[in-house]
């Protein structure tokens, strides 16, 4: 049974690469990195009931766990290639594993890449992904590097995922346009990778905002030895969002909700709007919320300028 799954999965995602000199199916896969690159790895591991929710789309399931991995390829700066993929299943579920190599597929032939090899077991649902892209040498986009003074810019939109998750809590599902928006930026979020790619040689720091803004920006921060302070007014957020929930309930999902995806990155500050302008080109645009400053921490303005009342920083998982 185990092995019947392997061949559904690797049927649906075939992709071919010439730099894939072996795929699934043996004990390992054999791979060539391209000479002059360097090989960019990231794991992230979804579990069904703290990531997405019970009950979720197999199709979505499979788009998300490679797409919260694409993410972080694309706050580096890579160009995915490769992955592998660890799965772990209640039971030998034929429908759920074609929905979810469909929907794995469909994110992975975006951006060509192969899907070269994994695990299958029994327990609880559970899917790691593993993803390997490539960055020219010194090219990669790190945490650490910003500088006081440097621009802070996010790109698309905050808070979506998190509105999204309490419309599926209120079981809202479909009534509207744009309670479906907010539920499809949850479950099918979209890796920033052309941005990321766009970025390269130009951000001074990047990291893609999967635990909340203020918990991922602190830790740009932190690696830059840097604070920052940001103009809440400035939040780029849906008209979905802005019209499903009030004003305090959607600055409070752009600032600390999780699973956007979206990257914040720094720039000098000479550089914002040559920067915007080539990443409007792609489709995501950016937009500028703050600056980096002297010292520590971040520091939230509402319109008026005074500093927001410090709130829960994001989401971390031993601390919930
Ligand atoms: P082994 O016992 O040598 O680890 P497995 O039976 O686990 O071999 O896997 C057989 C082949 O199928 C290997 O090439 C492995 O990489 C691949 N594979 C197993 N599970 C998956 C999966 N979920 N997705 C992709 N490839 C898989
Ligand atoms: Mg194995």
């Amino acid at each position: 049974m185990e092995f019947s799954l392997i061949d559904r999965i690797r049927n649906l995602t075939a992709q071919h690469r010439d730099d894939v000199r072996l795929g699934i199916g043996d004990d390992a896969a054999l791979l060539t990195v391209p000479t002059g690159q360097e090989l960019a790895v990231a794991i992230d591991t979804i579990v069904e009931g703290v990531h997405f929710p019970v009950g979720t789309d197999a199709a979505d399931i499979g788009w998300k766990a490679l797409a919260v991995n694409l993410s972080d390829l694309a706050a580096m700066g890579a160009t995915p290639a490769w992955a592998l993929l660890a799965l772990t299943l209640p039971s030998a579920d034929s429908a759920f594993v074609d929905g979810f190599a469909a929907g794995f597929a469909q994110l992975a032939q975006t951006y060509r890449l192969a899907l070269v090899g994994g695990d299958t077991t029994r327990g609880a649902l559970t899917i790691s992904v593993a993803v390997h892209g490539f960055v020219p040498p010194g090219k990669a986009l790190a945490r650490a590097g910003a500088q006081a003074g440097d621009a802070v810019l996010v790109t698309g939109t905050l808070g979506d995922a998190a509105g999204g998750l309490r419309c599926v809590q209120n079981y809202r599902h479909s009534d509207d346009a744009q309670t479906r928006y907010l539920i499809e930026r949850l479950n099918r979020p979209t890796p920033r990778v052309a941005a990321g790619l766009a970025l390269r040689g130009r951000a001074s720091a990047c990291i893609d905002v999967s635990d909340g803004l203020l918990a991922d920006l602190g830790h740009v921060c932190a690696a830059s030895r840097v604070g920052a302070e940001l103009d809440a007014a400035l939040l780029p957020r849906s008209s979905a969002l802005l019209d499903l929930f009030d004003e305090s309930t959607s600055r409070d999902f752009a600032l600390s909700g999780g699973d956007d995806y979206e990257l914040c990155f720094t720039v000098p500050a000479q550089q914002v709007a040559a920067v915007q302008a080539d990443l409007a080109k792609l489709g995501c645009g950016a937009t500028r919320i703050g600056r980096a400053v002297e010292g520590e921490g971040i520091t939230v303005r509402d319109r008026d300028g005074h500093p927001l009342a410090s709130r829960r920083p994001g989401w971390d998982h031993f601390n919930a």
